[in-house]
């Protein structure tokens, strides 16, 4: 089970900003792509297990979910798909390789309770 190490390293990230502006965090929210091979529940009941006994106890965790986006060169067209079965432009329809998104795992931003 990865979510769990992904949650470790997450909410090590977290701590620190935390420590840094010493105050309480209310919700830590992070971006996971579609392609990322997280499965956003495993990751939620790991981030529970992992902030337990930490100054993120009680916090929640926020997760984006980001689609995959391609680029097509020839129609110079982003698409965003709607899952991660094609990689077909929304336009021409040919398949395309260059991934745009759908790849993300990070800390976008924390909460902090005033
Ligand atoms: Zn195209």
């Amino acid at each position: 089970m990865h979510e769990l190490s992904i949650a470790k390293s997450l909410v090590e990230i977290a701590i620190a900003e935390a420590n840094k502006v010493e105050h309480q965090v209310e919700a830590v929210h992070i971006k996971v792509g579609a392609l990322s091979g997280v499965v956003p529940d495993a990751l939620m009941a790991a981030y529970e297990f992992v902030t337990e006994a930490t100054c993120l106890e009680g916090s929640r965790l926020v997760i984006e979910n980001c689609p995959v986006q391609i680029f097509c060169p020839d129609c110079n067209k982003l698409t965003t798909l709607p899952d991660t079965q094609n990689f077909d432009c929304s336009q021409c329809g040919k398949t395309s390789g260059d991934l745009r998104g759908g790849r993300e795992l990070e800390l976008t931003a924390l909460e902090i309770r005033s």
